[in-house]
């Protein structure tokens, strides 16, 4: 049995969910979740609300209300849409005032600075006058310094770099669109050059998707630029050293798992024990599931910040992915754009919008939810189809689940047997693939009835396959079709079905 704490990157509690946060991290971590269990081994899933983000700031003056209470008021609604979505994560933390995290945040801190990873440094902050606002984040925006496009400061999204606010050019104020004052300020910084070395070693011992390691590869030729960490008079936490200003929330996250982690299992389950056994032991797997435009933190900083800790793992596998976009065009909430997953469950069979999503997943590169393809793909395979199936083999009713197998067919199942190893496996996951390898099984098994042949050991195994994905449908079909998942994983697990075949 392997152990695995699972990590979904924080949202910023300023509106609710769409559909490209879903097809993002949270949809994927999910189903790797639920598909680790069902080989056997223990996990652990956390996210937290991302309270400390500077658009928390920016979102306030917007609606003349205090960011605290646009945070609570968010966080309760995402963590509905993902209850209604069927993401089932272990504990969500509210981040805001939170001692566990605070903790957390300064035990990474300390850590930093004693290993001579933090040191500080004076430097000129974007501040507007007419504004009364800095320009570190929400309340900056030019031309991204790495790759040209328009950015907000601080984190690209187009390019995932992380931009330097003094070489942007067209640098203003978001709000007025003036020219920032330049303010002599000292900030923290986190030394990314020392560290190359082993952050090249951290990368080629880690998993990382082929496009976040030449982006991490990228960022490390030739000489690394090092990360400011502090920002005054911008969102953050106040680290008590009031001349650096507080720490931003891009250097907190990997102390955000922490902190969720040791929440739930102290505070919550009232086991201790159980958090040292995840954190403190060097077995653990690491699994972080995140948005591209957080590469930056998760691929450079944090492997930093956890090599001298307590927390440090020895396997760490990062899961980036792309974007989704809506019929052709990006998701935009603000030009209205999107598509809530709450109402899309609502109105379709939450389980089908899963597997949509996860054949959509845009894991490698972007991909395009178009609504009518959706629709369309509901009403004939995921309604017709797949009942036409289960009634199907509710009356083939075999006495053993492989009963109806051919003798030829061995080599299929092989071929089932090792694509499900390697897109289950925590090295090469893809919950895209887990998705299109049961799909293609039921085609299979629609074939074979076309063809008056049996077709129950091709439900019953990709139902059980699927499980992660569709855990209620999969229940559903199991029950009707009295299919043992416990049995036909067991089987394929330890491929028996060669000897049976045989
Ligand atoms: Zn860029
Ligand atoms: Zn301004």
């Amino acid at each position: 049995m392997s152990k695995f704490i699972v990590t979904i990157t924080p949202p910023t509690p300023n509106g609710d969910l769409h559909i490209g946060h879903l097809a993002g991290p949270f949809l994927s971590a999910d189903i790797f979740t639920r598909t680790q269990r069902q080989k056997g081994h223990d996990c652990v899933l956390v996210s937290y609300s991302d309270d400390y983000q500077s658009y928390m700031l920016r979102r306030g003056r917007e609606q003349g209300r205090e960011p605290a209470q646009i945070g609570e008021e968010n966080t309760r609604k995402i963590n509905l849409s993902l209850k209604m979505a069927g993401i089932e994560v272990d504990h969500w933390m509210r981040s805001l005032d939170n001692t566990c995290f605070r903790d957390a945040v300064l035990e990474l801190y300390h850590q930093g600075v004693n290993d001579r990873n933090i040191y500080q440094k004076t430097v000129l902050a974007p501040f507007c006058r007419a504004c009364n606002v800095w320009g570190y984040e929400a309340f900056g925006r030019g031309q991204c310094s790495s790759c040209g496009q328009d950015s907000d400061a601080s984190q690209c999204e187009e390019c995932a770099c992380a931009p330097n606010y003094l070489y942007m050019k067209n640098f203003r104020c978001k709000l007025c669109g003036g020219e920032h004052e330049w303010v002599e300020k000292d900030h923290a910084y986190l030394n990314i050059g020392k560290n190359v070395h082993k952050l090249r070693a951290w990368l080629g011992d880690s998993a990382v998707r082929l496009n976040s390691r030449a982006f991490v590869e990228r960022e490390l030729a030739p000489t690394p630029e090092d990360w400011q960490i502090t920002r005054h008079g911008d969102a953050g936490l106040d680290i008590g050293q009031p001349h650096l200003g507080k720490v931003h929330t891009w250097f907190m996250g990997m102390a955000g798992y922490i902190a969720a982690t040791r929440e739930h299992f102290t505070v919550n389950q009232q086991t201790p024990e159980l958090f040292d056994s995840f954190w403190r032991s060097d077995d653990t797997t690491l699994v972080g599931f995140l948005g591209y435009d957080c590469l930056y933190s998760h691929g450079i900083a944090y492997p930093i910040l956890l090599a001298g800790s307590p927390y440090a793992k020895k396997k760490q596998r990062l899961y980036t992915n792309m974007f989704l976009k809506l019929n052709g065009l990006n998701l935009s909430t603000s030009r209205n754009h999107a598509i809530w997953i709450r109402d899309l469950v609502s109105d379709y069979d939450t389980d089908s919008v899963r597997l949509y999503m996860a054949l959509l997943a845009p894991e490698e590169q972007e991909s395009d939810f178009v609504e009518t393809q959706f629709v369309e793909w509901h009403q004939t395979f995921y309604q017709n189809t797949l009942e036409t199936l289960t009634v199907a083999a509710t009356q083939e009713s075999p006495h053993f689940w492989l009963d109806g197998m051919q003798r030829n067919e061995h080599k299929l199942l092989c071929e089932v047997y090792n694509r499900w190893s390697a897109v289950t496996s925590a090295d090469s996951f893809s919950s895209r693939n887990l998705a299109a390898l049961a799909v293609e099984l039921y085609e299979m098994a629609y074939e074979r009835l076309q063809a008056e042949q049996p077709l129950y050991y091709l439900v019953a195994l990709a139902s059980c396959i699927c499980a992660p994905i569709t855990p209620t449908l999969s229940r559903q079909i199991q029950k009707r079709c009295s299919i043992n998942e416990a049995l036909v994983l067991d089987n394929l697990m330890n491929a028996n079905f060669l000897d049976y075949s045989i």
